[in-house]
């Protein structure tokens, strides 16, 4: 199995060849005693005038192109195409760039192919915005339990996909919290952290085995049920963005949805679309910490620098853990590369859940890979998966490492499943909480909702998972 670690070196091989080259270019300039290096100087000087003029021909020659850049179009790349660029302005919360690379003579159809991209994200935030009191989404979150609500083919896509993804992140991509979402939104407002019992209620109020989804629509148990497509929306509104340019010929580009994008085809002179990772400490900034070369594929950052709410000043993240109903902190961010944007949007906001834990659990030959971010600006370190560092243009400032659990895939969120089912959905915790160190009582919403035998179970539970969590340790050392 190749090594990870060294795949992490191999991506700073650019800049060990820079350094080589800087060395290089002093070794040629310090004199040597067989006086070789002083014929060299003597060449030098009388190659100076040519040299002089050569740098003042290639000097009017960039600034001549400078000149065409500021003022002339978009310049026709070496395969006579050009990049077009527009902004479209506040789709599903945020602003959208779309680049289009178009041959010199189909310029006229730039319009008509972003015009195409607008509509397929309108329509997606016109049936699945929770924002909008119109759309299908908020019509299935108002509807009483029983009522069947009648859902298009586009809409029922995602909310399959974000059961498929509940399943496969172990809970962690739920997007039923909204309720819970609501609740951390309105706290935020007042400034005032929910209590335990408002909390555990909101959890309660709204599951998947409330929801039924349908051929055409779906039914709700409990009028309380709903969900939130806020973490998974954006990512198919840039897919149906993307196939909608590909049906207006356009052969390459890039949609970016606010810490979501997809590139396919290839950019002009090169086979690779670079793309920037925002730096979550810097974020506010617009500070990048990486850059990677993405093929046809999507990439999506999620973290808890752009929305959040602020309690008695402690930042307080828009994803909540469905597992203790609290907003995440496993991680400032995670960034998730897939063939679909859809796919990389959900995984990105598991993995602010679940931690790097939670790359464990990416699907294997899926085409996926990843990288989470933990700690803080002074100690952050990145975890990737194993074919991350392939993808480095710029590697972050910050070490990367390979991530090898200390949890057995079986095990994450072992804690939580056997917890749910012992107390419905009442009592969560993470048996890498407590493997961590973590107080299995610290910030738990639900402690006081249960019964003293109960909990004398379930920490009995947890001390059980932590031999079994510890014994994984042991052998992971060894
Ligand atoms: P952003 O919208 O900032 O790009 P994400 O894609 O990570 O970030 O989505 C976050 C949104 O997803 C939240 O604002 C909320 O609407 C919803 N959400 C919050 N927690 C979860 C969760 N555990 N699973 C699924 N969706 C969530
Ligand atoms: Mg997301």
């Amino acid at each position: 199995m190749p090594c990870p670690l060294l795949g992490a070196l191999d991506c700073r091989a650019p800049r060990r060849g820079l350094s080589r080259r800087a060395s290089a270019l002093g070794d040629n300039a310090r004199p040597d005693k067989t006086g070789r290096g002083t014929r060299r100087s003597a060449a030098t000087k009388t190659d100076t005038g040519t040299f002089l003029r050569s740098l003042l021909i290639v000097a009017s020659l960039l600034a001549a192109a400078a000149l065409w850049r500021i003022l002339g179009p978009a310049p026709p790349t070496s395969e006579g195409t050009v990049t077009v660029a527009r902004t479209l302005k506040a789709v599903m919360g945020t602003d959208c760039e779309v680049k289009i690379v178009l041959r010199a003579d189909q310029e006229p159809r730039a319009d008509s192919a972003f015009a195409a991209a607008e509509r397929a994200l309108r329509d997606v935030e016109a049936l699945m915005s929770r924002h909008i009191e119109r759309s299908e989404l908020s019509r299935l979150n108002g509807a009483p339990a029983g009522e069947k609500v009648p859902l298009s083919a586009r809409t029922l896509e995602v909310l399959k996909a974000s059961r498929d993804l509940h399943r496969e992140t172990r809970g962690a991509f739920d997007v039923t919290v909204w309720p819970l979402v609501r609740l951390w939104e309105g706290a935020g407002k007042v400034c005032r952290l929910p209590s335990a019992a408002e909390v555990a209620a909101a959890r309660g109020s709204s599951q998947w085995d409330q929801i039924r989804l349908l051929q055409d629509g779906a039914v709700k148990t409990t009028t309380t049920a709903g969900a939130d497509l806020g973490g998974i929306a954006k990512g198919f509104g840039v897919d149906l963005a993307v196939e909608a340019l590909k049906k207006e010929g356009i052969s390459g580009g890039i949609v970016n949805l606010g810490g979501g994008l997809r590139c396919f085809g290839r950019p002009p002179g090169g086979d690779k679309w670079e793309v920037d990772v925002l730096d979550p400490f810097r974020a506010d900034k617009k500070e990048t910490f990486a850059a990677l070369w993405i093929g046809e594929g999507a990439v999506c950052t999620s973290g808890n620098y752009h929305r959040y709410s602020l309690i008695n000043g402690v930042r307080y993240s828009h994803i909540i853990d469905p597992s203790t109903g609290w907003p995440a902190k496993a991680s400032p961010s995670a960034t998730v590369v897939a063939p679909t944007c859809m796919i990389a949007d959900g995984w990105a906001t598991a993995l602010c859940v679940l931690g790097p834990e939670g790359l464990a659990l990416l699907p294997k030959d899926a085409g996926m890979e990843a990288m989470v971010v933990v700690g803080d600006p002074g100690s952050a370190v990145a975890y990737v998966t194993e074919g991350f560092p392939r993808l480095f243009k710029d590697p972050p400032g910050i070490p990367v490492k390979p991530w090898r659990s200390a949890v057995p895939v079986g095990l994450i969120h072992r804690g939580v499943e056997r917890v749910a089912d012992d107390a419905g959905h009442l009592f969560a915790r993470h048996s890498h909480d407590v493997l961590r160190g973590r107080s299995a009582d610290e910030e738990d919403p639900f402690h006081g909702t249960l019964g003293d035998s109960r909990l004398k179970r379930l920490h009995a539970l947890r001390v059980v998972l932590l031999v079994i969590d510890l014994r994984e340790v042991v052998q992971h050392r060894e």
